[in-house]
């Protein structure tokens, strides 16, 4: 056996350390060294998993979560534009599809086909768009950066050549 098959057959090492069909992984840990201590800390971490306890909830939680519940139940109906925000958020969509393959069905015969590419290509052209204005962004900050550059050498080589002909 060699190490990759040894560290996979570890975890089956440590449900049933003694089962016989891990005799060469066991025949392998006794060999090799870094094996070993891949299972000796895979032991490690499964004692501390052992002495971790779920946290208990807050004294009163049940009481807390069905005032609340119950408060949201007796909160008078909201207003139009919620509820449709709410239908469209959390519905299964099963009861528009009928409508939708209406819709699709008369944007084919409208468009021949064409309107749905069409919505295609201008989707592409937006994300294309926005990669472009971040690189001209991009390639603007250099130039800028560039023609700084060139202001700054242009005044050290103004500064030299007015203290040329003094010294
Ligand atoms: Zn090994």
């Amino acid at each position: 056996m060699n190490c990759p098959d040894c560290q996979s057959a570890l975890p089956d090492l440590l449900l049933d350390p003694a089962a016989p069909t891990n005799a060469p992984t066991r025949a392998h840990i006794d060999t090799c060294p870094s094996c070993r201590h891949e299972l000796e800390s895979l032991q490690a971490t499964m004692s501390l998993l052992d002495t971790w306890e779920a946290p208990n909830p807050s004294p009163y939680f049940d009481q807390k979560l069905a005032v609340l519940l119950r408060e949201e139940q007796e909160k008078p109906p909201a207003g139009w534009f919620e509820r449709v925000r709410s239908r469209l958020l959390f519905n299964t969509g099963r009861q528009f599809r009928p409508a939708l393959a209406g819709a699709l069905g008369l944007a084919l015969l409208i468009g021949g086909g064409t309107f749905a590419n069409l919505s295609n290509v201008h989707l592409r052209k937006a994300s294309t768009s926005a990669t472009v204005t971040d690189l001209q962004v991009l390639d603007n900050n250099d130039q800028a950066l560039q023609t700084m550059d060139q202001l700054f050498q242009d005044e050290n080589s103004a500064d030299e050549a007015s203290e040329l002909p003094s010294s």
